[in-house]
């Protein structure tokens, strides 16, 4: 039999207290693709969707593939948007047997704290109560009842930064095929506790998450479950639903799979305070002094990483106080990824490639953290309309070609500067070439990520730190959050006892 499949994608992770609302036009900056677009711009990839053609072709399935929508992280996605998305989402949707789709797990749309919930079960309306629906996730979901219950398995990715959306698309499409011959009928159940973070932020490398997704992997392939899925959850989402979650899939009845995935949450709520890594290295002002005593003959790279400015995270990008700490110490053989300033980029163009002349950088959005403006005396080294090819292998997906609209690399002294229109965090070497960066031979390069920038840029450093830039996603900032509408009691914000 011939399977009619609906997958794509729709992906946002909100920051519920970013000021800057997710509409449309940031889904179009970063990818927004609808029906034959998405062919060309996803086969051949390592991307969830180009592991869901590759299955296609193994499997017989004929695709409906009507959206692959994604927006970087930011504030909450208007209703108008959240509803064109998923029109068109829905409109594939009519007539298929299934469905493969990669979502985030923490999108917030105006009215509606669950969007991921929303849209399965909106996509079990169309589809029935016996369409099996995969969905594969950001572990940085904040997975609900809502999402569970609707569909048939979610699978998290399980590395941080997140490398495997493939493989785990791979592994949905297996399981989807078998569901459509009717040889399993899984089903998904959840457990969460009271907790607004924990299974330290994520990190696969070490520590409870890493525990708790081989003891998963292990049950997986001693077909005691069908998949086992470890979510961290995004913090920054004031929502009732936030936080850690373990999701078992199984065949059939879903009594042991409720009791692992109890116990599993036991453990993350037992390992709650445990963190690998500081958030913090140094300040700017030890960074400047590092940068400048390693400047002279180095081989690789020193990466300094501005947690505090990391648009993964939903923070702005324009922060300036690192860029102009780096320019007070006259760091030489030095880049900077990246200032997000559509305006400068407009003004670095009218000015011309290879002419000099004055720049307002950033400060725009926090101004009161960040650092505000910074007015510079720039060449303009390089113009492009921001397209480049991943190299990989982040989960922008080696081989995609992404965007980051008009952009500029200037030359202020000796650093490097990339100037941008569409806010991306940098995790691809591609961000920087593209542009005419080199980083393989830069002294010190510059960075705004918390930890996704580590899959790439790690192995050509020659140490790497974290640094705090007094941005939005600064300790200071954190801190000073108030959260309205996350359920209460909740850990760490209340004293609990379980
Ligand atoms: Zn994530």
């Amino acid at each position: 039999m011939n399977y009619r499949i609906l997958t794509g994608e729709i992906e946002h992770e909100a920051n519920t207290f970013s000021k800057v609302p997710t509409t449309l036009e940031h889904f179009r900056s970063s990818s927004l693709l609808l029906g034959d677009e998405i062919p060309p711009a996803r086969q051949g990839t390592r991307t969830a969707l180009g592991a869901a053609f590759e299955a296609a072709e193994k499997f017989g399935w004929t695709l409906s593939h009507p959206l692959a929508a994604s927006a970087t992280p930011g504030g909450v996605v208007t209703k108008e948007a959240f509803e064109q998305l998923c029109a068109w989402f829905l409109a594939g949707a009519e007539g298929c047997d299934g469905a493969l789709i990669n979502l985030h797990g923490a999108m917030v749309a105006e009215d509606c704290e669950d969007a991921e919930g929303e849209i399965l079960s909106r996509l079990r309306a169309v589809l029935g109560p016996d369409a099996p629906v995969v969905a594969t996730l950001d572990l940085h979901a904040n997975v609900t009842e809502k999402m569970a219950t609707n569909a048939s398995a979610l699978i998290a990715v399980r590395t941080y930064p997140h490398i495997d959306y493939y493989e785990r698309a791979w592994q949905g499409a297996e399981l989807l095929d078998r569901a459509l011959r009717g040889k399993i009928r899984p089903g998904t159940v959840i457990a969460k506790r009271p907790m607004l973070e924990g299974l330290d932020g994520g990190r696969t490398q070490i520590g409870p998450m890493r525990e708790l997704i081989d003891r998963g992997e292990a049950l997986e392939e001693s077909a005691k479950a069908l998949v086992v899925s470890v979510c961290a959850g995004f913090s920054l989402s004031d929502i009732h639903d936030v936080g850690p979650s373990v999701t078992v899939t199984v065949d059939g009845d879903t009594t042991e799979a409720q009791r692992i995935a109890e116990e599993f949450m036991d453990y993350a709520w037992e390992t709650r305070e445990f963190v690998s890594a500081r958030d913090i290295d140094v300040s700017i002002a030890e960074a400047m002094e590092r940068a400048k005593a390693g400047e002279a003959g180095a081989d690789k790279p020193l990466i300094l990483a501005d947690i505090s400015d990391n648009s993964g995270g939903g923070a702005y990008g324009d922060a300036t106080n690192l860029l102009r700490a780096m320019i007070a110490a006259d760091l030489q053989n030095a880049a900077f990824h990246a200032i997000f300033d559509p305006a400068a980029v407009q003004a670095g163009i009218a000015i011309g490639v290879g002419n000099k002349g004055r720049i307002m950088l950033g400060g725009k959005h926090a101004p009161e953290m960040g650092g505000g403006p910074l007015k510079v005396d720039a060449q303009i080294v390089s113009i492009t309309d921001g397209h480049f090819r991943c190299y990989g292998p982040s989960f922008l997906g080696g081989g995609a070609w992404r965007s980051f609209g008009p952009s500029l690399m200037v030359r202020v002294g000796g650093i490097e500067v990339a100037v941008i229109s569409h806010l991306e965090q940098a995790v691809d070497l591609a961000q920087l070439t593209s542009l005419g960066i080199d980083p393989l031979h830069c002294a010190t390069v510059a960075l705004k990520s918390y930890h996704h920038f580590r899959a790439a840029f790690e192995p050509i450093a020659r140490e790497v730190l974290l640094v705090d830039g007094g941005g939005v996603m600064g300790r200071n900032s954190l801190s000073e959050l108030v959260y309205r509408h996350v359920r209460r009691p909740i850990w760490p914000l209340d004293q609990i006892k379980l």
